[in-house]
């Protein structure tokens, strides 16, 4: 067990001064654009590449760093910059989690590079388990792979996909065997080009604009068996247990999601961060009845308590980031507090900051509305505020509440 210190090893402050350069120096005076337009920002993404911030070595060397915390550093500070674009830098990293979480090793050292390309040939992944009728229900997809000699063969339909469609690579939870729900699905990569993946609609949204989110559907897709993260052999036996009644590996399946949401969580961080500094420059600077406006202990206190909850819901991030380096069990859920307290803090904070903006807070002019729309998703994705609290209070109850 490492020593107890909240101090950040040198290694990350160096990557996180870096990464805040960047997020500073291409991302911010981009970010309303990019809004404006919904679009994805491959110019962005390919600076990023260019200087191997968007590499699969920099994602491996963040994995691996060992500490547990420079993943979630890092997420900050792009997120800071601006979240849709941080989004389209970080979607990637999706796709790349469920191969490194679920694949061989030969099956991450294939696919894990492809997921990302090379400056001027750079490629995107994508992550697709949510269906029309199974969002928070994971339990209930419809789409279908069914083994077809040495191919499975995909069908289905799915929805709200980060990068779906515009991917190169994308990831699909499918189920094998419908009648085992959760137990009976796999996950399979679609390598580029594969015939019958196709973009559907690409939606319009709240906040994260420069993030695409789209359909992506399939209509007999056919991938060799070599497709199949973790081969055939651990599905079989995995289904085997799940039909025989016994333990299968949803647990470590919960393990990897509480590992991950901190990350989540540390993105929304970075989106109240920039909320709270922007609302504190301003209210030193505006005055109104012949005073700054931070006089007033009105607003001075909602900054005082904005970044209180800043720096609380951080606190639970790097906790959570650190259990998942080493060998935390996640007993009270921590990855899923993270997540769930750094959400709802995003929103507040945000929300707040208009407030001390007053009509300059709401107009697209200043960035702070921007914030606030950016910020609601992390309520909502990669688990909802609602799942998230049934997680935790079915991990300190141990009872299974619905
Ligand atoms: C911008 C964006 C990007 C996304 N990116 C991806 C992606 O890359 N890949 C992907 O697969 N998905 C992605 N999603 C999907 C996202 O994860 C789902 O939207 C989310 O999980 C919620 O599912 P749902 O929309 O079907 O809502 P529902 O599951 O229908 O939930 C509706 C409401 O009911 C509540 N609820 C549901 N069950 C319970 C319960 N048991 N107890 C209490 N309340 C409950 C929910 O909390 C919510 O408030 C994305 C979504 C968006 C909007």
């Amino acid at each position: 067990m490492a020593e107890f210190s909240l101090q950040l090893p040198d290694e990350v402050v160096e990557v996180r001064d870096w990464v805040h350069g960047f997020a500073e120096e291409v991302i911010r005076p981009v970010a309303h654009e990019y809004d404006e337009k919904e679009e994805t920002p491959w110019p962005v993404i390919e600076e990023a590449a260019k200087i191997g911030l968007y590499s699969a070595d920099s994602f491996g060397t963040w994995f691996l760093e060992p500490s547990g915390l420079m993943m979630v550093v890092v997420n900050e500070e792009l997120f800071w910059g601006d979240a849709g674009i941080g989004l389209s830098l970080m979607g990637t990293g999706l796709g790349v989690a469920a191969i490194a979480g679920n694949g061989t090793p030969e099956q991450v050292m294939t696919w894990v590079p492809e997921c990302f390309g090379t400056p001027g040939d750079l490629k995107l992944a994508a992550f697709c388990v949510t269906e029309p009728g199974a969002g928070s229900d994971v339990s209930n997809l419809r789409t279908k792979a069914v083994k077809d000699g040495d191919d499975w063969v995909l069908n289905g339909q799915k929805v709200f996909a980060t990068n779906g469609g515009i991917a190169d690579v994308h990831i699909v939870v499918a189920s094998v065997d419908p009648e085992l729900k959760s137990r009976g699905q796999a996950s399979f990569v679609i390598p580029p080009g594969t015939p019958g993946l196709a973009a559907g609609k690409k939606e319009k949204k709240h906040g994260i604009r420069a993030s695409h989110t789209g359909e992506v559907l399939l209509d007999d897709c056919r991938v060799p068996s070599e497709c199949l993260l973790g081969g055939e052999e651990k599905l079989e036996e995995r289904l085997g247990r799940a039909r025989e009644g016994k333990k299968t590996g949803v647990q470590a399946a919960m393990s990897t999601f509480e590992a991950t949401r901190p990350i989540v969580a540390s993105q929304a961080l970075g989106i109240a961060r920039a909320a709270y500094e922007f609302a504190l420059d301003y209210a030193k600077e505006r005055e109104a009845f012949g005073k700054k406006i931070i006089e007033n202990q009105s607003i001075a206190f909602n900054l005082a308590d904005m970044k209180m909850e800043i720096d609380a819901a951080r606190l639970l991030v790097w906790r959570a980031a650190w259990m998942a380096k080493h060998g935390g069990k996640f007993e009270a859920a921590e990855g899923s507090m993270s997540k769930l307290k750094a959400g709802e803090v995003a929103v507040w904070v945000t929300e707040r900051a208009i407030q001390i903006l007053g009509g300059y807070g709401y107009i697209r002019d200043f960035p702070v509305e921007r914030w606030h729309r950016d910020s609601k998703i992390y309520t909502i994705f990669e688990g909802t505020s609602e799942i998230q609290r049934l997680v935790i209070a079915r991990a300190i109850s141990g009872i299974h509440i619905t």
